[in-house]
């Protein structure tokens, strides 16, 4: 919802006001930055007054709301989320991605291509994707409205599947998988939601669709004769030292995403951008750098013979999509891929079969489950025997408790290894990339630690600098001594002063990395092989300064406007390090 707020607070000639009981992090702080944080939290009737033009209710309004009764008795227009943005699309293309999976990365993939190309869009995305500030735009100059399209009931209130009311001129669907068992309780009737999407495309509107599913392929079949039918499969491909490149009209096109899943989900992107004007050479050329959705297959770290990544994978039909991807991607390295029945529908007995033969190619597989959460959920509980029959591998070895998880996965040697975590959750408080980095990087957590410490040292150590604008301090440590130290500041016989009376650094002002730098040239140590630690992200000149002393790493404290400093660093071949931690 905040992500609403925001958006049409963007437009002009809007005035957004909004209730909740509890806002969190990081709405809280969004919705501040933007003057639209109420001043109390709680429901107050008395603000819902006659010259309202209208009320958007957020997904988990209760019947009883009282904002909501007195919204009604005063007979005004209220919307639910995704009739609004319909409401505020209905003049546009709307392009709607729905499925079991993929509708992220494929609603991404859409708007990744139109950004690239500039083409503007209204959107609406689950996730947060790089690139995009917010997850829902809208405009008044957009020609397309790009949605991801859910197929879950729109609130309690109103129990349509969200995405029947886009009504959209292209529609996508990727795939059918069981999913949302609480309130799809038969596979017949979490299919029949999809057909209803497909009925409420358009007049002569197009419909994208996975050709490898039969249910899709039966949707097809009976749906309206004037809706254009467009399915896909997966394309021709080649793989390369881990490079998947996509074959088009004999041309190689090299991408940074893999996995046959988003080989497909890239196909049904390619479709939809062709419907709106978009040559394929265009298309593959805009979605070779695209990195993927957030939490899906997310790199985490790599070594030169081992590789990691993360992803939210939870449900059977993913799960298997992507252990596939990693093995198909690394055939040569081991694969240990580990998960984490998380969810509500997961977690179900009822549910288990589906995740037959799910990990069946990985070498090592481990099944984590937490049984508190079923016990918090109020479902029939589970044991590991029963997981482990469901999976029905032999490969599989289940995990009720978070610490054995992790000794179990300290205890694998991870030369010439790929290795998967895969969870919506955290495996019970698991710091994930730290973690897998730690496994492939041994050392990697201790070394992060004492980065920090060294850190807040330096932090310490800027409090001595007069500058008000800016304290920055540096640490030179070499060998565990800390060798050399600096703050920012004039040379003797300069004023005081930083500053100029426009905030801007007066040029003779000495950085601190400089000055820890030239500090220990007047003595008898060396800063041959030292690290640097900076509060801020070094300047060009001190980068200069930074490689003719011979330090090998540095790890920064903040970002400072340009960094150039950085990258000239980094192609020096000196190990740079951003430390977020405070
Ligand atoms: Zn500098």
């Amino acid at each position: 919802m905040h992500n609403l707020a925001l958006a049409i607070s963007q437009k002009s000639g809007y005035q957004i006001t909004g209730s909740d009981d509890e806002i969190f992090e990081p709405s809280r702080s969004r919705l501040e930055k933007a003057g639209l944080l109420p001043k109390q939290f709680g429901w107050f009737p008395e603000r819902i007054t006659p010259d309202l033009d209208a009320v958007i209710l957020g997904m988990h309004a209760q019947k009883d709301n009282p904002e909501l009764l007195r919204a009604k008795e005063l007979g005004l227009k209220i919307y639910s989320f995704p009739e609004y943005l319909y409401e505020q699309t209905k003049d546009k293309i709307r392009i709607v991605v729905g499925g079991s999976h993929g509708k992220t990365t494929t609603t991404a993939m859409i708007l990744y291509v139109m950004q690239k190309l500039g083409i503007e869009a209204d959107y609406m995305v689950g996730a947060q994707i790089e690139g995009f500030e917010r997850m829902v735009r809208l405009s008044d100059t957009a020609k397309y409205a790009v949605f991801e399209g859910d197929e879950y009931l729109t609130s309690p209130l109103d129990p349509r599947s969200k995405f029947h009311l886009y009504k959209p001129h292209i529609a996508i669907l990727t795939g059918i998988a069981w999913d949302h068992i609480n309130v799809f309780p038969t596979f017949d009737k979490y299919v029949d939601t999809f057909r209803q999407f497909v009925d409420l495309i358009e007049q002569d509107g197009s419909f994208i669709y996975f050709q490898d599913d039969a249910n899709l392929c039966s949707i097809a079949e009976h749906a309206r004769q004037d809706i254009k039918r467009l399915p896909y499969s997966t394309p021709d491909f080649v793989i390369n030292d881990g490079v998947t490149s996509v074959i088009a009209d004999g041309q190689h096109f090299a991408m940074c995403v893999f996995g046959k899943h988003n080989l497909q989900n890239m196909q049904a992107a390619r479709l939809a951008c062709q419907q709106i004007g978009i040559s394929a050479h265009d298309f593959y050329t805009a979605i070779s750098s695209f990195k993927g959705a957030s939490n899906r297959l997310e790199k985490i770290c790599q070594t030169d013979n081992a590789v990691a990544f993360k992803d939210f994978a939870h449900s059977p039909s993913k799960l298997r999509a992507t252990v596939e991807a990693v093995r198909l991607q690394y055939p040569d390295k081991r694969l240990v891929a580990c998960m984490e029945l998380h969810t509500y529908s997961s977690l179900m007995a009822d549910f288990l079969p589906q995740y037959d033969h799910c990990m069946e190619k990985a070498d090592v597989a481990f099944v984590y489950f937490n049984p508190q959460v079923i016990e918090h959920k109020r479902l029939v509980p589970i044991n590991p025997d029963d997981v482990q029959r469901a999976f029905a591998t032999h490969n599989v070895q289940v995990f009720t408790d978070s610490a054995a998880l992790q000794d179990a996965l300290r205890a694998l040697d991870y030369h010439n290894t790929a290795l998967l975590m895969m969870t919506s959750g955290n495996f019970n408080g698991v710091n994930i990339p730290d973690f897998a980095t730690d496994l492939l990087v041994p050392g990697f957590i201790k070394q992060k630690k004492l980065d920090n410490r060294y850190m807040r040292m330096a932090r310490i150590w800027a409090e001595n600098s007069y500058c008000t604008r800016r304290q920055v301090g540096a640490l030179l440590v070499k060998d565990k001594m800390i060798i050399s130290d600096g703050y920012n500041g004039t040379p003797s016989g300069f004023p005081n002063q930083c500053e100029d009376e426009n905030n801007v650094s007066l040029p003779y002002v000495l950085h601190a990395e400089a000055n820890a730098i030239t500090k220990v040239a007047r003595s008898n140590n060396s800063s041959d092989g030292a690290t640097l630690y900076v509060t801020a992200s070094p300047c060009m000149e001190c980068s200069k300064l930074i490689i003719q002393s011979g330090i090998r790493r540095v790890v920064y404290g903040e970002q400072y406007r340009i960094m150039d400093g950085v990258e000239l660093l980094k192609n020096a071949g000196i190990e740079v390090l951003f430390s977020s931690d405070k």
